[in-house]
């Protein structure tokens, strides 16, 4: 059985008190869930998140890594650095990351690899642009950005491995995929992970959507089949937000 999850991701947001306020808050508000529930708060504040937080409740997520071991990377965070303050889940891929970083799916393979290497969770995120919707090319370009990054692992890598599909259209712009339109890809991505590997695999990995998840079309968007939970933005930036949407799936 795969896991369902809801995680929030906060990009640039929130200094450090402001940090520990919101998952204090979110601590005492959390519901009682049957989804793993993770936040992905700023680097400079995942230290005191994990202090702040009990990680059996709440996981504190990474929203990057760098591909080396160590060495001369001015500004950036190894595996090792993660796994030293406690966390071993990382979001890699996503389409900020590609668009304002130069984040190919190369070296996003790259980072895959270390990641896996490191026993870090992988949370890989992918989705077309708009113009690849429109052009009805949105299949091709997520198959390739799926094979481009993962499917040159082996196939046990992928029990360390969480989908989240967000169209790039639908990320922080108010307009979401359809419920439809989620259910629609995620059930093409098991299909080509089929096709790549096997149907055990293609059925035990969790696909989260992303993009403009909110309280009001959470329920609608996870009641689909193959939507397993959310990558959250804006709505993880308020806690009665948040929490309406764990409680949704
Ligand atoms: P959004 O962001 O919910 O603000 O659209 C989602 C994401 O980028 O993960």
């Amino acid at each position: 059985m795969r896991s369902k999850i809801v995680a929030g991701n906060w990009k640039m947001n929130k200094n450090l008190p402001e940090t520990e306020a919101l998952l204090t808050e979110l601590a005492a508000k959390l519901p009682d869930t049957q989804a793993e529930v993770m936040v992905a708060p700023t680097y400079v504040n995942l230290a005191s998140a994990v202090r702040t937080l009990d990680s059996s409740v709440i996981e504190v997520i990474a929203q990057n890594m760098h591909f080396a071991e160590s060495g001369a990377y001015t500004g950036e965070i190894s595996a090792d650095m993660l796994l030293s303050i406690g966390v071993d889940t990382a979001i890699i891929g996503h389409s900020e990351r590609r668009a304002y970083f130069g984040e190919t799916d190369e070296i996003l393979a790259k980072k895959v690899v270390t990641a896996l290497g490191k026993n870090i969770r992988v949370m890989f995120c992918f989705g077309e642009e708009l113009e690849d919707r429109k052009s009805d090319n949105h299949f091709n370009v997520v198959e390739s950005q799926l094979k481009n990054a993962l499917f040159s692992l082996e196939a046990s890598a992928w029990s360390k491995i969480v989908l989240a599909y967000e169209p790039v259209w639908a990320i922080g712009t108010g307009e979401t995929a359809s419920a439809d339109q989620a259910q629609e890809m995620h059930a093409f991505i098991r299909k080509t992970i089929t096709e790549a590997y096997d149907a055990t695999i293609a059925n035990n990995v969790s696909i989260l959507y992303g993009g403009s998840v909110k309280p009001g079309n959470a329920g609608e968007i996870f009641g689909k089949p193959d939507v397993d939970g959310g990558l959250i933005g804006g709505a993880a930036l308020v806690a009665d937000d948040f929490v309406a949407i764990i409680k949704a799936i």
